[in-house]
């Protein structure tokens, strides 16, 4: 059978330890009502390319777990039946970015909640609901975020005066999302709050219950001031509070700006991407490697070539030129620098240093020593997009 050309081995141990995390990161902000409050693991983009059918079983006791659309939730909803977890016993499953008509016969079929926030969606889902098998829907509320959401005001009044008109919807959840949660006390996250405020005093003077209401991301739990927030409009809402965390999940966090992170040293890396060493060559003083010869060795030089490129999800911003290094993959416990630039399947890298590197040796090109933060940084860009861009197949370990 041929062997994968690279993989990204998932620790079972560390997804739980991470989940358990996130349980005691809401309950140490929290002095009261702690088992009123829930953790929605956030699993969409395929687990932030971790896997979504892996990771949902080992995340199995969260109450919530949530994904991209109701494709993905059906595989989801499927890797739970196949980890042979009954459905009373299942999370349920939020669709968290957007929802296509077409989608509504899978998302009715799997008993998936999608996230709505104009009537017509209401009209696409209540033709596939009747009152014995209702749909249960959580309505967004945009209080500063734009992209997804009802508006406080009219807009909302308009959209729950079409769910009364659906009895076979029911409302489950309300909430929000906030664009600014990285920056403690930032003042477009205040205006939000306030924002949401006001359309919970609209869904109150309305009569409407829902039984959840969420808000944030991994940057609002680790910020000590929202959450107690958050927890109090729960209440008064006779709601229970959940806690939506991703990148947590698979040992990431934000920097904090302006206030102390807590949540960091609770965590483990979840995802190690691993490749093996398919050839070894030298090279002479003067020769140069790769396309558009960026590179010149300046000494007697030894590489390893990785069968891994920018196809794979290895940024091609991490390639190094004769002056300008670049990025670096761990090989018997060191770095092994990049050579050159990184070509589509293809990989060269410096083992000059590490002269017991051998054929089939494994390198880690994301995990321990080399983290999707130090990826992120050479590519100008953020952890989440490294982690998503990922493109191996994702194997279980212990
Ligand atoms: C992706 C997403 C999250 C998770 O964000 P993290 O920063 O990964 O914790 C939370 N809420 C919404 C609405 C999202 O789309």
């Amino acid at each position: 059978m041929p062997r994968d050309k690279s993989w990204v081995e998932i620790s079972h141990r560390a997804l739980e330890v991470n989940l358990a995390a996130l349980d005691r990161a809401a309950a140490s902000n929290l002095s009261t009502n702690t088992s009123r409050t829930a953790i929605l693991a956030v699993i969409k983009a395929n687990a932030y390319g971790h896997g979504a059918t892996v990771c949902a079983p080992i995340l199995a006791r969260a109450k919530w777990l949530g994904v991209t659309d109701a494709a993905e939730g059906a595989a989801v909803r499927e890797s739970l039946h196949a980890a042979g977890i009954a459905e009373p016993d299942q999370p349920q499953i939020l669709l968290m970015c957007g929802l296509d008509c077409a989608d509504v016969p899978l998302l009715a079929h799997h008993r998936l909640t999608p996230v709505i926030w104009f009537p017509q969606q209401l009209d696409w889902l209540a033709a596939h609901a009747t009152t014995k098998h209702p749909i249960a829907v959580h309505i967004e509320i945009d209080t500063g975020m734009a992209r997804q959401g009802a508006r406080p005001g009219e807009e909302l009044t308009r959209l729950l005066a079409a769910l009364c008109r659906h009895p076979q919807l029911t409302l489950d959840g309300v909430m929000t999302h906030f664009a600014s949660a990285e920056i403690a006390g930032s003042e477009h996250t205040h205006t939000q709050q306030q924002r949401f405020e006001g359309a919970l005093d609209q869904l109150r003077s309305m009569g409407q219950h829902p039984t959840w209401l969420h808000a944030g991301n991994t940057s609002t739990l680790d910020e000590a001031r929202l959450l107690p927030w958050l927890s109090t409009l729960a209440a008064t809402l006779g709601a229970r509070l959940l806690a939506r965390s991703g990148l947590a999940l698979y040992g990431y966090t934000l920097p904090l700006e302006g206030a102390p992170a807590q949540l960091a040293s609770a965590l483990q890396l979840v995802g190690t991407w691993k490749s093996r060493v398919i050839a070894i060559r030298d090279l002479a003083p003067g020769e140069t490697i790769g396309y558009n010869a960026t590179f010149t060795a300046t000494q007697p030089m030894r590489f390893a070539l990785l069968p891994v490129g920018y196809a794979d999800g290895l940024r091609r911003e991490l390639s190094s030129t004769t002056t300008q290094p670049g990025g670096w993959v761990m090989l018997h416990g060191q770095q092994a620098p990049i050579l050159g630039r990184i070509s589509m399947n293809l990989t060269t890298v410096d083992i000059t240093a590490i002269p017991e590197a051998a054929l089939g040796d494994v390198a880690t090109l994301l995990g321990p020593g080399i983290t999707a933060e130090d990826h992120a940084r050479l590519a100008g860009t953020i952890p989440y997009e490294i982690l998503c861009g990922l493109r191996a197949r994702p194997v279980l370990v212990p």
